[in-house]
């Protein structure tokens, strides 16, 4: 039996700031599993199925949703993404920590969720750059987007910038190295939360009489 239920670490941001390379970290580093999302977007070069997303045709994603096999599932840049209950309830069950790249939308219905394992498990961070200067400069950068799909990306991620209250963190990015260590120290944090932790008589500790 684990000691304690795990983590469910959702991670949102505009394109750019940073958080999937953050979320990828931590599992390639085996601190958490990455929930693969599914998505109706075409693949980028050099993505994976099944490991950057699993990538669905319009109707395979709409079967899912009348299957019920989605956590939350919202529309970002024309397409729709969703997280899969199965990437995230038996994970969090055995105590292992889920973290999760997800929209404000989407991250809006987890939090609405009135599933008690997801809320004891619930976790959010919104990362964003210092300025909008900086989240261009981001965006610009990525040459795998056409012009017209970095204006887009830009337009909505001011927009979802200003969602940034609704999260319980938030963290202004900086170099890679210190967004890392941040974002590794707040799952650690997390870990020492007693009310994830499984009640077993024989650990307990002693108390003063
Ligand atoms: P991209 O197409 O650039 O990989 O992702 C576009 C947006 O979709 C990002 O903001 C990302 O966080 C969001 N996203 C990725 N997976 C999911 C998901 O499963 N659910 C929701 N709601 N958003 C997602």
């Amino acid at each position: 039996m684990p000691s304690r239920t795990g983590i469910l670490l959702l991670v949102s941001g505009p394109s750019g700031s940073g958080k999937t390379t953050l979320c990828r970290r931590l599992a390639d580093e085996q601190e958490a599993h990455y929930s693969t999302s599914c998505t109706t977007r075409i693949a980028r070069p050099g993505e994976i199925d099944g490991h950057d997303y699993f990538f669905l045709s319009r109707e395979a994603f709409d079967a899912k949703i009348a299957a019920g096999d989605f956590l939350e599932h919202a529309t970002v840049h024309d397409n729709s993404y969703g997280t899969l209950k199965s990437e995230v309830l038996q994970y969090i069950d055995r105590g292992i920590d889920v973290v999760m790249d997800i929209d404000v939308q989407g991250a809006a219905q987890v939090r609405a969720c009135t599933d008690s394992q997801i809320r004891n498990a619930l976790v959010d961070l919104f990362v964003m750059p210092a300025t909008d200067e900086e989240l261009a400069a981001r965006l610009t950068g990525r040459k795998t987007d056409s012009p017209e799909v970095i204006a887009l990306r830009l337009k909505n991620a001011i927009e979802e910038m200003a969602h940034w209250r609704e999260y319980q963190y938030r963290l202004i990015s900086a170099s890679r190295e210190e967004d890392y260590s941040r974002f590794r120290s707040l799952l650690i944090a997390e870990r020492l939360r007693s009310a994830r932790l499984v009640h077993d008589s024989s650990t307990e500790p002693l108390t003063h009489s």
